[in-house]
């Protein structure tokens, strides 16, 4: 009988020391190891990985190509589905995607196609591989708002099909979330997220930074008088949500938006900048999802003692649970089934506490989670010098606001086709922007999906 070789960890940094420092975690795969690795496939007839994978990156194919030591081969393999293949090899959820169809994970472990991709890319940046072929121009235009997964999947996909793509990104770095909400500790920006979306340039892809769709240019302008054939909006859903209660606008409440965008984006952790961050001593982290766990390990890392406030149980927390493990390593303290009234403040208007209430669990709600019920009587304050709210994002109303026609629903998400398309003809959209906060993968799938949907549109106009 052969014997079942167990799946290969990835080597990371000592947590007592990661937690003071912003350097990537997970150090990833070595060659030897990735193609230990990869002999682990069994190379199914009918593989469910690709299946469930939103951009139906061939995985076994690009497994066999590194189990030869042929990462070149690989790395072109996964290029022809996925333009941010360093970036999803680091963040995305793949124990719900491809790792949950893996056949070995029935009865085992499964293959750790996410570390495997990682190791690829990787390797393929290093060694200055290229892998951009520029299609012939088609003379046809296309905007994209936004430079976040789902706009540079769609500029990518229609530049390879030699479109003249333009992307129009409020912000002065591209690569959205990527670049301001996930932080330099998951996702290293120049090492990683630069070189990703500079592939994309390469395809020919023009990205103007510093352009607020619906402020600086309307979409109505860059159809009308810029003369674009179509129009992608991607986006994304950066506005944050507040609880609603007293206490909230004292100083020291900050979004987890804001607090990671001042982290990454503007470099507040590092000392050659001058962003203004505000740590104290005590950070409290209200909500459960990898936007908290970001927020919470990044507080620690500026040297507060940490604390995730949430309401439901840990066995309800939205986080990854890589994401949850990571942070408990690194000593941030969870206080469960506990949920905000009132935040307090001091004299001078800055906060001192957060007044909860315990909860406990009832009956499953419509999103199939037991809802969180108070305790009578249960209050309780808790110290502390910031407040983090982390309890989800939605989509910014500016663009559906100032395009007439552009329909949006009672969630303030653009109402979109499956491939994008929105009310109004020859616009397109997807990623956060149409379905919520979601998955960068599913960003990605939606962009694709669009490429597809604007080139027949295009070629039928
Ligand atoms: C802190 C954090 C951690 C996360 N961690 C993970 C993770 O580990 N794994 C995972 O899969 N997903 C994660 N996500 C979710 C994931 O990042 C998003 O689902 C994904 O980035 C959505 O992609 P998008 O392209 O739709 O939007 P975004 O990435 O939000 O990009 C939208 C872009 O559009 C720009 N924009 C907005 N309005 C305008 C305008 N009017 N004009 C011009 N430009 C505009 C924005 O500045 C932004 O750059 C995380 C999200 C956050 C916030």
């Amino acid at each position: 009988m052969a014997v079942k070789i167990p799946r290969t960890p990835a080597r990371e940094q000592d947590p007592a020391v990661r937690a003071a420092n912003f350097d990537e975690v997970c150090y990833g795969y070595s060659a030897e190891e990735a193609m230990l690795e990869a002999s682990r496939c069994i190379q199914c007839k009918k593989p469910s990985c690709i299946e469930a994978c939103p951009v139906s990156v061939k995985i076994p194919q690009f497994i066999h190509a590194a189990l030869s030591g042929s990462f070149a081969e690989a790395a072109r393999i996964i290029a022809q589905d996925s333009s941010l293949p360093a970036v999803c090899g680091r963040v995305c959820p793949q124990e719900t995607q491809c790792e949950g169809a893996c056949i070995l994970g029935v009865k085992g472990e499964p293959v750790n196609i996410g570390k495997l991709e990682r190791f690829v890319a990787d390797w393929s940046m290093s060694s200055n591989l290229n892998l951009t072929e520029k299609a012939a121009p088609n003379g046809r235009r296309v905007a994209v708002v936004g430079s976040g997964p789902a706009g540079l999947a769609c500029a990518s996909d229609l530049a390879k099909m030699g479109y003249s793509v333009k992307i129009f990104e409020a912000l002065h770095r591209a690569g959205g979330v990527l670049e301001y909400g996930i932080p330099e500790f998951r996702l290293p920006k120049e090492r990683v997220v630069k070189r990703e979306v500079d592939n994309v340039r390469k395809l020919g892809v023009e990205i103007e930074t510093n352009v607020v769709v619906g402020r600086t240019v309307t979409i109505d302008c860059l159809m009308k008088d810029e003369k674009f054939d179509a129009v992608f909006i991607g986006s994304g859903a950066g506005l944050p949500k507040f609880m609603g209660i007293p206490g909230e606008n004292l100083n020291g409440v900050v979004s987890a938006n804001e607090f990671l965008t001042r982290a990454n984006l503007m470099k507040a952790y590092d000392s050659r900048y001058d962003t203004p961050i505000y740590v104290g001593k005590r950070v409290a982290v209200v909500g459960g999802g990898n936007v908290a766990m970001d927020a919470a390990r990044t507080a620690k890392r500026l040297g507060a003692e940490v604390c995730v406030v949430y309401r439901r149980s840990e066995k309800e927390l939205p986080a990854r649970v890589e994401e949850v493990h990571h942070a408990r390593e690194e000593g941030i303290a969870f206080r469960m089934l506990t949920n905000p009234v009132a935040v307090l403040g001091t004299d001078s208007g800055w906060v001192r506490g957060l007044r909860c209430v315990r909860m406990e669990l009832g009956d499953p709600d419509a999103s199939g989670r037991r809802s969180p019920v108070e305790v009578k009587g249960s209050e309780f304050d808790v110290d502390t010098d910031v407040v983090v709210m982390s309890l989800g994002t939605s989509p910014n109303p500016l663009i559906s606001s100032t395009t007439p026609g552009l329909e949006s629903n009672r969630r303030g998400c653009l109402v979109a086709t499956e491939t994008g398309a929105t009310t109004r003809a020859g616009v397109f959209a997807g990623g956060d922007t149409v379905t919520g906060a979601a998955t960068v993968i599913l960003a990605m799938g939606a962009g694709r999906a669009a490429a597809k949907a604007i080139d027949e549109y295009v070629r039928s106009t």
